[in-house]
């Protein structure tokens, strides 16, 4: 039986999100295999060039890449993902399908960036 992939393609929906403002099991799906190729490449990368400064401009390395995707792919697994680990907010669907290991809201990522470029 291998008609459960299909199920799961088919019962997208464009928002991402359920009524009740949970992530669909459809677009978690579809966000975790985008994680996995994402990796693939990255993996690949690191080991032709040693940076994948082309992959995502907010990932300055490789490595730090990689520990991000894991990191989106646990929170998968453990049911979290999709929630700030800043705020703990609901990240919009939008931004997570642009940037699919983002584990932070904008607001968060903001003030992060501030702290950051300040010192
Ligand atoms: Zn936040």
């Amino acid at each position: 039986m291998v008609d459960g992939e299909e199920t799961f393609m088919t019962a997208t929906d464009a928002a991402g999100r359920c009524d009740d403002g949970e992530l669909s099991q459809a677009f978690l799906h579809d966000i975790r295999g985008r994680l996995l190729r994402l990796r693939d490449e990255v993996v690949r990368l690191v080991d032709v060039v040693g940076a994948v400064g082309t992959v995502e401009s907010t990932w300055s390395n490789g490595e730090l890449a990689l520990a991000e995707i894991d990191r989106a792919l646990e929170r998968i697994a453990a049911g979290t993902y999709g929630r700030c680990s800043g705020c703990a907010a609901a990240i919009a669907a939008e931004r997570l399908e642009m940037m699919p290991a983002t584990e932070r809201c904008l607001e968060c990522r903001h003030v992060q960036e501030t702290r950051s470029s300040s010192h």
